[in-house]
C-alpha cells in the first residue's frame, strides 16, 4: 500500500465486443481492493496502429484513485486482462482487453515490468483526447501540457462512439474525492487502519 494517488488508465480492445469488454473492465477495476474509478472519458474508435490487418480498436482513458502501489496495480490489470481472456498474440496485436498505466500520480518508473509515464502518450491520439476529455490540464511529470501535444496528432483518425456506461456509485463529486471519499468504501481501510491488511495478494 502506498499514499493515496490518482492513476490514469488507458484502455483498449479490438477483439470480440470491444466496448462490452472496456465496460466490463471499468466494473471490475472498480472492484479491485484500494481502487476506485473517478472519472472515464467517452468511447472512441480507432484504427489500429501497429500491424493494419486487424480490427479497429475501442479505446477510453480513466483516472482511479488507488492507495496500490503501481508493481501492485500493474499485477492487478494483468489479472484483469486474463480474466477477460487475453493471450499474447504478435506485438502491437489484436487484443481482447490491454490496459495500460498512462501515469501514477507524478511518479516516474523505469524498471523491466514498468515505463510510467507510458512512453508513447504523446504519439497517441487515442490517448491523449480521452485523458484531456476528463483532465483538461493534464500535464506530465515533466510539466509538458497534454494539450500541447494533441495538434501533433491530431491527423489520425478518431471517432467519439458514446459515452462510458458506467456511473460512480454515490461517493462525491467525480474527480479527486480525496481519501475521505475512498474510505467511505467498505474496501477502503481508513488511515488509522493496519498496513496492507486489505491489499490482493
Ligand atoms: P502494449 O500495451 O505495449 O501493446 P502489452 O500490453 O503486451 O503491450 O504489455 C507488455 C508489457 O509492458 C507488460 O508485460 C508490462 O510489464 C509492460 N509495461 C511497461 N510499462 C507499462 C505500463 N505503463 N502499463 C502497462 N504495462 C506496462
Ligand atoms: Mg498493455
Amino acid at each position: 500500500m502506498t499514499a493515496w494517488q490518482i492513476a490514469t488508465i488507458g484502455l483498449g480492445a479490438n477483439l470480440g465486443d470491444p466496448v462490452d469488454q472496456i465496460e466490463r473492465a471499468l466494473e471490475a477495476i472498480d472492484s479491485l481492493p484500494l481502487c476506485q474509478v473517478l472519472a472515464v472519458s467517452g468511447l472512441y474508435a480507432n484504427p489500429p496502429i501497429g500491424p493494419q490487418d486487424q480490427p479497429d480498436y475501442v479505446n477510453a482513458v480513466a483516472e482511479i484513485g488507488t492507495t496500490l502501489t503501481p508493481e501492485a496495480l500493474l499485477r492487478a490489470l494483468k489479472g484483469i486482462e486474463r480474466a477477460a481472456g487475453r493471450s499474447y498474440i504478435r506485438h502491437w496485436g489484436e487484443r481482447v482487453l490491454d490496459l495500460d498505466i498512462l501515469a501514477f500520480g507524478d511518479r516516474e518508473i523505469t524498471t523491466p515490468e514498468l515505463t510510467i509515464p507510458h512512453p508513447e502518450i504523446a504519439k497517441r491520439h487515442f490517448v491523449l483526447a480521452p485523458w484531456l476529455e476528463i483532465r483538461p490540464e493534464a500535464r506530465l511529470p515533466d510539466g509538458s501540457r497534454l494539450a500541447d501535444c494533441l495538434e501533433e496528432v491530431s491527423d489520425h483518425p478518431l471517432r467519439f462512439l458514446r459515452l462510458p456506461r458506467w456511473q460512480r456509485q454515490g461517493v462525491g463529486p467525480p474527480i479527486e474525492p480525496g481519501v475521505e471519499a475512498l474510505s467511505q468504501r467498505a474496501d477502503m481501510p481508513d488511515s488509522s487502519g493496519p498496513p496492507d491488511s486489505r491489499s490482493p495478494s
